[in-house]
């Protein structure tokens, strides 16, 4: 360990590479942590993402999917959407979090609101704990909250 400077040791610390002998709960951290990297193998999928659109109103630099909202072809169909629906339940998980990507998913929030539904639907018979999750175009949002707060 001396032969790294306190840096580094920062560094490969807060990376898990190495651990503090004396923190408290470092060992609890590792354990959990590890649990989570072989909870994908040992209890399945438990992340699934469902993405009705790659549209989005943004062109941001970094994005490699936003397709121009004037694009017809980059929205998923009513039968992919229900099929990706009915294929969550694949997952051994019992605890599963679906989460809605784009593009800006919702601006296909009847997709969302098709899916949440159906997904409940199917559950009646799975008894899974889900959780879902939206993961839209924030700049929307900042406008939005700003309007409000502005008011
Ligand atoms: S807001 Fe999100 S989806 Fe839209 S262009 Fe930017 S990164 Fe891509």
């Amino acid at each position: 360990m001396d032969r790294f400077s306190l840096s580094e040791q920062a560094t490969l610390k807060s990376h898990f590479f190495i651990r503090s002998i004396d923190a408290l709960g470092s060992d609890s951290l590792l354990l959990s942590r590890e649990s989570a990297r072989r909870e994908t193998v040992q209890a399945g999928p438990c992340l699934h993402i469902i993405v009705p659109t790659l549209q989005c109103a943004h062109s941001c630099q970094y994005c490699q999917v936003s397709r121009s909202l004037t694009d017809s072809h980059h929205v998923m169909s009513d039968e992919c959407l229900y099929k990706a629906c009915e294929s969550i339940f694949q997952s051994e998980a019992k605890a599963l979090t679906v989460e809605f990507q784009g593009g800006d998913p919702l601006l296909r929030f009847d997709m969302v609101q098709a899916a949440v539904l159906y997904i409940k639907k199917i559950n009646l018979s799975h008894h899974k704990n889900i959780r879902f999750v939206n993961r839209p175009d924030f700049y929307r949002y900042f406008v939005a909250s700003e309007k409000y707060c502005c008011s």
